[in-house]
């Protein structure tokens, strides 16, 4: 009698708190798996809903280590430049190849693409340029419109580009520029 009405109160008042501690476990085990992939702390504040100091200590807590001070620089030339624009492009590439696959999670389809595409770098056997925050900053970049991927004319690999990029369009491996040398060009990524 008493005790049912209890066991009532009790799970009238504890139902909502299960439900947000168990959201809050989701987002410690979300951002855990962030800070193991690498991910600085503008990453882990924009995908979370943990306050910062939860996560600095979370961070310390997972990493063996303070994080690394300072924002990424805020421009999308990084992604341009020569190699580095292959790897974007290889990560880009898989990361729209599992949007039109199952329903995934903004956050589980980074880092599922981030996990393919350290596999093929480790295939191809080069150093993977490409670092997990980085990624996750051009994906952004593109969600914001300012950066997106243009066909090769050439080879017809799709590549990442700035919006207006022209028709005749040629990729960094159908044309390396002059300072790759030919060993360079031969020990580099290719995408096709
Ligand atoms: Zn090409």
């Amino acid at each position: 009698m008493t005790a049912t009405s209890a066991d009532q109160s009790t799970a009238k008042v504890t139902k909502p708190a299960t439900k947000s501690v168990l959201n809050e476990s989701k987002q410690i085990e979300r951002a855990a798996m962030l800070i193991g992939m690498g991910a600085r702390m503008q990453v882990l504040e924009s995908e979370t809903t943990l306050s910062y100091e939860r996560l600095i200590r979370l961070y310390k807590e997972v990493a063996g280590k303070s994080p690394s001070k300072g924002q990424l620089p805020f421009s999308t030339d990084w992604f341009l430049t020569w190699q580095e624009n292959i790897h974007s492009s290889l990560f880009l590439n898989i990361y729209e190849y599992l949007s039109k696959g199952i329903d995934l999670d903004a956050v589980d389809q980074l880092t599922k693409a981030y996990r393919l595409y350290i596999e093929q770098i480790e295939m191809a056997q080069v150093e993977p340029l490409l670092s997990f925050t980085r990624a996750w900053r051009l994906v952004k970049f593109v969600d914001a419109g300012m950066l997106t991927r243009t066909k090769c004319a050439q080879c017809g690999g799709q590549f990442v580009t700035e919006l207006y990029e022209n028709r005749h369009y040629t990729c960094g491996l159908c044309n390396p520029p002059a300072r790759a040398g030919k060993s360079k060009a031969a020990g580099s990524l290719m995408l096709h």
